[in-house]
């Protein structure tokens, strides 16, 4: 069917990634879901190909394509049935060096873009501490200027990418009296003297690594600030709207290889003497969850045009997150009863779905915090410009 999304390219663009992906990556997802770590030498040969890369300038190392080709990449590894495998490159590329991209200063941009692009170094972004997750304006971390560097004091958890990680973007409070105008983005090391991490065990997303940091008396370079001080939570609120539009494709895409799976499962599983795809309550649930998928979406796609066009969508954006992360919980639940106890085996791909798919909906604003930012904007009519 014509796709008013995509052309010729883009699709030569997906046959190459998904030859790549067979290739280097789902014969070894298991293996690394099970040893709880990716080699960093994967990511290193997933630089070389420029996915890491997609829509940063040529100048350190990217593609310099258009957001539709970082659509595509998010769409195929997040059918690669590894929640723990895909969200690498999406905290990397489109959560965490975004912000020094778009805001940080030349020196910042090449002291640590390129090893960022090239896979050589992984990058986290450390918003979320103990006490403040949805309530991000709470955090507690400080970071005081003393002569050239700031001295960063406090603790971030949950923090994806940073215990084998090399740098973080941190969100940190630079006026501790000056409310959402005292927080403000720094480039940490994390090999820095005084950061220490605890690795912490998930129920998902077991090949990747997350964290609880501590910060004691770390020194930062003054350099190492993102943009102007004070500024950072203002071009956080504008650097959500992408991580939710890219945990809305990674929904529908899981969901979309989720039901394949099963359709292929349930034309070979034979109840009462037939395929069990012949139910007639089972094909009107299969019905209802591909018409589910598919208007999701579409409307993401619309979701994503606005944000190629440099729109700043924050309704649209927070919308897609909800609906296709809720829907990953549906339909998880709903494919894995197909499978019936084989969907509960470690054997079977869908129980490592279903277990990824849950953190959609808490991760990156939790469908609660959607629905307020939802609610204000069509109920109270808060408007939001972007920083
Ligand atoms: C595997 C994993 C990876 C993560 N990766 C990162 C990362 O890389 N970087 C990072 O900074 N963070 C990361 N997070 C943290 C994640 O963003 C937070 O868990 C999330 O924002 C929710 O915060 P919280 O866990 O403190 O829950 P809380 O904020 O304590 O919320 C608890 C419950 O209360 C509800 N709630 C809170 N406020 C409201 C309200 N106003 N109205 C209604 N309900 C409300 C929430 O929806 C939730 O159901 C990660 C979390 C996990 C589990």
């Amino acid at each position: 069917m014509k796709s008013y999304y995509f052309n010729e390219e883009h699709d030569m663009f997906r046959q190459s990634l998904k030859d790549f992906l067979n290739k280097e990556a789902i014969p070894n997802i298991t293996q690394w879901e099970q040893d709880r770590r990716i080699p960093k030498a994967f990511w290193k040969k997933f630089g070389d190909m420029g996915y890491f890369g997609i829509n940063f300038p040529e100048k350190y190392g990217g593609l310099d394509l258009g957001f539709f080709y970082s659509v595509v990449l998010i769409e195929e590894i997040s059918k690669c049935f590894s929640g723990g495998f895909a969200i690498l490159p999406m905290v990397q590329s489109y959560m965490s060096t975004p912000y020094i991209l778009n805001h940080g200063s030349e020196a910042l941009k090449e002291k640590y873009l390129p090893g960022a692009i090239a896979g050589e170094k992984i990058c986290s972004i450390a918003i979320s501490e103990p006490g403040a997750g949805s309530d991000a304006m709470n955090i507690q971390t400080k970071a005081i200027k003393n002569g050239d560097h700031y001295i960063v004091n406090g603790s971030k958890t949950f923090i994806t990418n940073a215990f084998y990680g090399d740098f973080m973007v941190a969100v940190v409070k630079t006026d501790p009296e000056a409310g959402v105008n005292g927080i403000s983005l720094l480039v940490i090391d994390n090999k820095s003297e005084g950061v220490s991490m605890r690795k912490l065990n998930k129920l998902g997303w077991h090949s990747s690594d997350t964290a609880e940091i501590n910060f004691d008396d770390v020194e930062v370079p003054k350099e190492n600030l993102v943009g102007d001080e004070g500024m950072g939570f203002y071009y956080l609120m504008g650097g959500l709207q992408l991580e939710r539009l890219v945990a809305a494709v990674g929904g529908f895409a899981g969901c979309e290889s989720a039901l394949r799976y099963s359709l292929q499962y349930m034309s070979e599983r034979k109840a009462f003497g037939r395929p069990i795809n012949k139910f007639q309550v089972l094909r009107h649930r299969v019905a209802q969850m591909a018409s589910e998928i598919e208007a999701h979406k579409y409307f993401t796609y619309h979701c994503c045009k606005l944000h190629n066009d440099g729109e700043y969508a924050v309704k649209e954006c927070s919308m897609a997150k909800l609906l296709g992360t809720e829907m990953a919980n549906k339909v998880a639940t709903e494919c894995l009863q197909f499978f019936g106890g084989y969907g509960y085996m470690e054997d079977y791909k869908m129980a490592r779905f279903f277990r990824d798919s849950r953190i959609g909906t808490i991760g990156g604003g939790t469908s609660e915090v959607m629905r307020e930012i939802i609610a204000k904007m069509i109920i109270d009519g808060q408007e939001y410009e972007e920083a």
